[in-house]
């Protein structure tokens, strides 16, 4: 029986994706080879980048705007210094929300390249909010944010409005929701969460913020390199690429990341009221900063952990216990998790209330 699966990635992914993933490993498009095992410069896999790359710029509302997306290697954690390497001056200054996990991480990184200024912190109350009302310094090389913190389930409502270039890390929340995608000057995201299997990373850069900072950049860190190479410098990470293509298409069918939106809104509408309306459940994250994606919360009775989790388990469910640092559950409802998933999951909560 196929599990629902609330892992926060790699994670799920629409059925036909699986099936035509695993179809296009036997028989790609019908010429006899497997997806795996076929030159990354054959017509048949150019016209897959080619189609991929334009279709994450058409489902963002960036092409003709100035925009290039690549498809990367080396997860979104080499984008933590990819972007400092390309963006930041030598003797320059970079400014970066401290909002979680991925971005202290990302944080760390640029500070081997200069000065790093943390323009806010929600560290202290264990980033159960995302911090508001911070200045950016005028002078500083770029912004970096993270639009939804995956381990703690905030999420980004809207975004600072600055004149320097805004980076954005929308690794857990790529192609969720429609935002004015145009504000950023670079947007990345590993693909494990929302977009395919894990192994490549959806990086979008407008192209005149580069080669401006006038450092010397080693040609695998240089996205100018990667940009005059069709995303092809060097072996791209073919299968990946091949099956969020799929899933780009998938969103597309569905009618686009607007449709998308409205039923991840349903999605988490379901779920939080659940989780505010039970006695036995709270919410991890504060309220106005819950994310769409990953839903953080705890048994308001500890006692009651052994038998939620044999009754979650019981029901099919997967994927759902809480990241170590917050404890409690994290129900990840990414794109491609149906709502029927998150009604068996709601009924759980029900049954327990009802049991204990
Ligand atoms: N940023 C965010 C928001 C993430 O959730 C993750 C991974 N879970 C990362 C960055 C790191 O991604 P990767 O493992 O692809 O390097």
């Amino acid at each position: 029986m196929k599990k629902h699966n609330y892992s926060a990635g790699p994670s799920i992914l629409p059925q036909e994706v699986f099936e035509k993933s695993a179809q296009a490993i036997l028989d790609f498009n019908n010429s006899g080879l497997s997806i795996l095992e076929i030159s990354h410069r054959s017509k048949d896999f150019v016209a897959v980048m080619d189609e991929a790359r334009a279709l994450a710029l058409e489902l963002l509302g960036l092409e003709g705007k100035g925009y290039k997306a690549l498809f990367l290697g080396g997860g979104a954690s080499l984008e933590f210094l990819m972007v400092p390497y390309n963006l930041m001056k030598e003797n320059g200054k970079a400014a970066y929300l401290d909002s979680g996990t991925w971005a202290t991480a990302a944080i760390k990184e640029a500070k081997f390249f200069g000065e790093t200024v943390i323009v806010a912190s929600s560290k202290e109350d264990n980033y159960t909010y995302v911090p508001k009302d911070y200045e950016i310094p005028a002078d500083a090389d770029y912004f970096h944010c993270t639009s939804n913190n995956t381990i703690f389930g905030t999420q980004m409502k809207s975004f600072p409005k600055t004149n320097v270039p805004l980076v954005c890390d929308m690794s857990s929340d790529i192609f969720s929701r429609v935002i004015d995608f145009s504000q950023f000057d670079i947007i990345y995201a590993g693909a494990q969460k929302n977009m395919g299997p894990a192994g490549t990373t959806l990086v979008v850069v407008k192209e005149e913020i580069l080669g401006k900072n006038g450092r010397a950049i080693p040609s695998m860190l240089d996205y100018a390199k990667h940009i005059k190479a069709d995303s092809m410098y060097n072996t791209p990470p073919v299968f990946p690429v091949y099956a969020s293509l799929l899933t780009m298409k998938w969103i597309k069918e569905k009618g686009g990341v607007a449709a998308v939106e409205k039923l991840n809104n349903a999605k988490a509408e379901l779920l939080y009221n659940e989780i505010d309306r039970n006695p036995l459940f709270k919410g991890a994250a504060v309220v106005e900063d819950r994310s769409n994606m990953n839903v953080t919360f705890l048994l308001t009775n500890p006692e009651h952990t052994e038998t939620f989790d044999k009754m979650w388990k019981e029901a099919g469910i997967s994927g759902l216990p809480g990241h170590r640092s917050v404890g409690g559950y994290r129900a990840s409802i990414y794109n491609a998790m149906p709502i029927e998933s998150v009604q068996v999951l709601v009924d759980v909560m029900q049954a327990l209330e009802k049991n204990v």
